[in-house]
């Protein structure tokens, strides 16, 4: 039994807004991941299959690594097609956001949206979403924004529309969210929804080794060298620490997703309960963290870093050299573990 979890009132206004729209919008963050991707392309095939003109706009592109997931080829990316990506939401009645809780988490698609009159729907399972939207949809307590997605689709009747393709999609957010099925999956009404998904045909190997087992050469050797030599160790802290920069980056030819995993690795070290990795991008240093248990990474990210998440897994973006996060990271171990030696050379 999938317990209805959704607000009635949220339902009946939901499919209210639904029947009202033939235009519909469907967007997600940036550097969409597999749960951003799959729950928006999985609710797309569900209204077009309903008869409506859903199309979904993404705020940069979607990964390589990512194709694979049915629809990914049809979306509109605001840095590739921005017109268009412009005139699809200024035609839409209706815009979806999806897998995120904040304008700032879609670039300068935010500044297209907010003046915009259609009505805005959240639906999503980070922490503390803004209060932007017409109707928001808020379950952090879910894996994921496809756990969600197919607890709506279930409490407004519309299971039948959830085709091979669209069943496709949400395995790929369950999957992914959840680390392939390590965390944030407590609830055994998880596992009745991946059931469901599955009764769906879906190619469950295929798009797990698609989306858990596939590395280019390059990310696979980025990723050795990363631990090989970057991962610091914080024993005392329970932390580790890996730092990648452009140089290092271009000598292993990164392309965007070759990192999308490496953050979990030092988890894997008895002792270590938390792991933080920064990579220099363009215009940003991007820090994401993972933990273990009750420590939680997303306040440290909301605190120091500018971002959020969730307990167990959260990012954030700092403005300034590598050198800078870096001081920053041993404030945060300096600040949180006071008794602890943070001065002392760090176990390699
Ligand atoms: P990742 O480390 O894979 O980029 O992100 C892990 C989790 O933290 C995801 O749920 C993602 O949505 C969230 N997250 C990552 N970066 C940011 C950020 O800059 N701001 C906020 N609010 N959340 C972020
Ligand atoms: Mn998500």
């Amino acid at each position: 039994m999938i317990t209805p979890i959704i607000d009635d009132m949220a339902i009946d206004r939901l499919r209210a807004l639904i029947n009202g729209a033939r235009h519909i919008a469907i967007t997600c963050h940036k550097s969409p991941d597999g749960d951003a991707l799959g729950s928006t392309l999985a609710l797309c095939h569900v209204l077009r299959r309903l008869g409506k003109d859903a199309v979904v706009v993404t705020p940069d592109m979607a990964p390589r690594a990512l194709d694979f997931i049915p629809g990914v080829r049809d979306l509109v990316v605001f840095t590739k097609h921005e017109a268009r990506a412009r005139r699809v939401l200024s035609d839409a009645q209706l815009i979806f956001c999806l897998d995120f809780n904040s304008l700032h988490r879609i670039d300068r698609l935010g500044e297209v949206i907010e003046p915009l009159p259609a009505p805005r729907v959240l639906i999503d399972h980070h922490l503390n979403p803004e209060d932007i939207f017409d109707l928001a949809i808020s379950h952090p307590e879910l894996s994921s924004t496809c756990e969600l997605v197919f607890r709506l689709l279930m409490q407004m009747g519309l299971l039948r529309y959830l085709d091979r393709l669209a069943a496709s999609c949400l395995y790929v957010g369950l999957l992914t969210d959840t680390g392939g099925f390590a965390y944030s999956c407590d609830n055994p009404e998880f596992y009745e929804i991946l059931a469901s998904v599955m009764r769906r045909h879906i190619d469950r190997i295929g798009l797990y080794n698609k989306a858990m087992n596939t590395f280019s050469a390059d990310s696979l050797r980025l990723q050795g060298y990363a631990i090989n030599e970057k991962m610091q160790l914080f024993p005392e802290q329970g932390a580790a620490l890996i730092v990648l920069d452009r140089q290092e980056l271009e000598r292993f030819n990164y392309s965007k997703g070759d990192t999308e995993t490496l953050v979990n690795k030092p988890l894997a070290i008895p002792g270590i309960f938390w792991s933080v990795f920064m990579r220099e991008d363009p215009d940003k240093i991007k820090v994401s963290c993972r933990s273990q248990g009750d420590f939680s990474v997303s306040d440290i990210c909301a605190r120091y870093f500018g971002g959020g998440g969730h307990q167990n897994a959260a990012g954030g973006d700092f403005n300034g050299t590598m050198e800078q996060a870096v001081a920053l990271f041993h404030q945060v171990l300096a600040d949180l573990f006071p008794a602890a030696d943070s001065t002392e050379q760090p176990q390699q």
